[in-house]
């Protein structure tokens, strides 16, 4: 299991999956409904990647 918190400070929304391609879709729709953010950019693509994480408490 991989896991995403939000890219934006402050906001409390994370996620988990087995697949990181899952939760840059996910974390991409919450960036939509949440903060607005009709077009996702590069840039937030490669933040988004470089925040994904191995679940707390196990090994990657
Ligand atoms: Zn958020």
């Amino acid at each position: 299991m991989k896991e995403l918190h939000c890219i934006v400070p402050g906001c409390q929304w994370h996620t988990r999956h087995d697949t990181e391609a899952e939760i840059i879709r996910r974390a991409t729709e919450h960036l939509r409904e949440t903060h607005g953010e009709t077009v996702i950019r590069e840039h937030m693509l490669d933040t988004i990647k470089a925040n994904i994480q191995p679940e707390k408490g196990k090994a990657a």
